[in-house]
């Protein structure tokens, strides 16, 4: 069949003036693209290769291979002159090919990221890793005595006493006003060099090359807000009496240290819920393997290539890496039979299934997932199935009287984890847009009144420090925190679409995804294979009827 559709192609392109091979535009694309990515194809394999190697050994030659190949490709992507070219093309309107269109967007975008004047590039990335080492080198104090991260965390989930957990809230803040004045000085540099690309600041320039507009995010959080307003104010309220009692204060004398950890972004652990005795006597690996295998969607070849085990040298903690776009998956676990390493095994590999059933005659530079949002979003879909009663009861064999247990625990526990998350990731997004846009304001007073609106805590009396700074986020991932929640709300989404219209049900009660070959069938044909065709939120509409919309996250989570 290819052959004759090549043959009647020739025929055309000499009949009439009007081919799509006489398009100088595209041609010229066209060749651009062969030697673009005959160069950067081999170099991400590599790069990913040595990635590999240096997280499953923690072999020092391995990450300094991994860097230097990354430098070569962010050379690549650097250069002007192929900018130009590409800005040239864009702006021409000539390239008509969707497909090629849709390149040269993505092409243009990966350029333009990295389009920084050396020396000022070479200014951010420097004090980038000084704050980064700050960050890993500063020691908190209680009473002139050093405390570590995992110190802190203890006080502040065991200890009852106010003023014990006050210290250990104000040393957890300490970092923040060490790193501040610096911090704030890259956001202007970043902005600096966002400025001369032609965008209003770096937070906008951020969102325009990952393909997402101020607006839209605004309009998606607003509703949001609303949506979680009156739900969110109810959990707090329960929440508040219990630690007030628990702490001995009044609910209205409740501080930012009252919470369970130094940003009040987790649940606290007020509830009995120990879900690891259902997964002990389990082998968490083989759970998820039969559960994939069950959708029609095998892992088989994914967790032949993993490291699934701790070792010696190797990172502990988890992801998902495809090697070269052409089916190398491997997944990086340090399993053990817990809910936690189940969630896990389950959310990595939900990252596997989305690049393992990528479309593979989709070309090399559009054999992505959308966005990582979207990438993000299925391996929450399927992690969240470690804490369903539904999956745990088939899944584990578990009683009837032990599914209600769980249920009647674990939906609470869910609905308060993700509410307190969404409340807490509009503090981020908010603060990290007003920061950008103005970063000589008062950004204690700004940060203050953020986390009083959403997540209604209130400030401290007399405190007058950058707290904000201690998120570690602002220095190494900026921009970028408002994904999570993006992706929390397209899971929820994708649930509603496969119960409603795929599996044609009318409520997600019960609902275990076990076996349903539909529900991965609809994945694969409508998330995965579309890989990078399309901007993410044409392909949340073309799967799911509707852009991404914050309503069924609360449909999910607000019973
Ligand atoms: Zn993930």
């Amino acid at each position: 069949m290819r052959h004759l559709y090549a043959a009647v192609g020739l025929f055309l392109v000499g009949a009439t003036s009007r081919g799509y091979a006489d398009n100088a535009k595209e041609n010229q694309l066209k060749e651009f693209i062969a030697s673009h990515v005959a160069k950067v194809k081999p170099l991400d394999k590599e790069a990913n290769l040595a990635w590999w190697d240096a997280y499953t050994t923690g072999d020092p030659k391995a990450y300094d291979r991994n860097s230097e190949l990354t430098l070569q490709i962010r050379r690549i992507y650097s250069d002007p002159t192929e900018f130009a070219f590409l800005k040239e093309l864009r702006q021409s309107g000539q390239v008509k090919d969707p497909l090629l269109a849709r390149q040269l967007t993505v092409l243009y975008n990966s350029y333009l990221a990295n389009q920084i004047e050396p020396e000022l590039l070479k200014q951010i990335v420097e004090l980038g890793s000084q704050i980064e080492k700050n960050f890993s080198t500063f020691r908190a104090t209680i009473d002139g005595k050093k405390v570590t991260d995992n110190e802190i965390k203890a006080i502040l989930k065991e200890e009852t006493d106010s003023a014990k957990r006050e210290q250990a809230w104000l040393a957890s803040k300490q970092v923040g006003t060490a790193v501040a004045d610096d911090l704030v000085r890259l956001v202007k540099l970043r902005n600096q060099a966002a400025r001369k690309l032609g965008f209003d600041n770096y937070h906008t320039m951020s969102l325009a090359t990952g393909e997402q507009d101020i607006k839209e995010l605004d309009k998606v959080f607003a509703d949001l807000y609303q949506r979680t307003n009156k739900p969110f104010a109810k959990v707090k309220a329960e929440l508040d009496q219990i630690l007030a009692k628990k702490y001995g204060v009044a609910p209205e004398a409740l501080t930012p240290w009252h919470y369970h950890d130094p940003f009040f972004q987790e649940t606290p652990m007020v509830y009995e819920l120990d879900l690891d005795g259902c997964y002990q006597d389990k082998d968490v690996k083989n759970l998820a393997q039969e559960f994939y295998g069950g959708l029609g969607l095998p892992v088989d070849a994914i967790l032949a290539h993993s490291d699934l085990y701790e070792k010696e040298g190797k990172n502990p903690h988890a992801f998902c890496i495809h090697i070269d776009r052409e089916g190398d998956v491997r997944v990086l676990c340090n399993l053990r039979n817990n809910e936690y390493w189940m969630e896990t095994i389950l959310h990595e590999l939900g990252h596997g299934v989305y690049d393992k059933y990528l479309n593979y005659e989709t070309p090399w530079l559009l054999r992505t997932p959308a966005h990582t949002l979207t990438t993000e979003a299925i391996a929450m879909f399927f992690g969240r199935l470690s804490r369903n009663p539904a999956w745990m009861q088939q899944t584990l064999h578990l009683t009837e009287a032990q599914r209600v247990e769980i249920e009647k625990v674990g939906g609470k526990y869910a609905q308060r984890k993700q509410l307190i998350f969404a409340r807490w990731d509009m503090v981020m997004y908010y603060f990290e847009k007003q920061l950008y846009a103005n970063p000589d304001q008062d950004l204690t007073k700004l940060w203050w009144d953020l986390v009083e609106k959403y997540q209604l805590v209130r400030r401290p009396p007399n405190r007058n420090q950058p707290d904000w700074a201690a998120k570690i986020h602002f220095s190494t991932s900026p921009c970028y925190y408002h994904n999570y929640m993006l992706g929390e709300m397209l899971a929820s989404q994708l649930h509603h679409t496969v119960v409603n219209q795929v599996l044609g049900l009318k409520s997600d009660q019960g609902v275990s995804y076990l076996g349903q070959q539909k529900a991965g069938q609809f994945l694969r044909e409508n998330v995965f294979e579309a890989g990078n065709l399309y901007p993410w939120n044409e392909m949340i509409k073309r799967a799911t009827g509707a852009p991404l919309t914050a309503k069924y996250f609360v449909d999910q989570f607000v019973k």
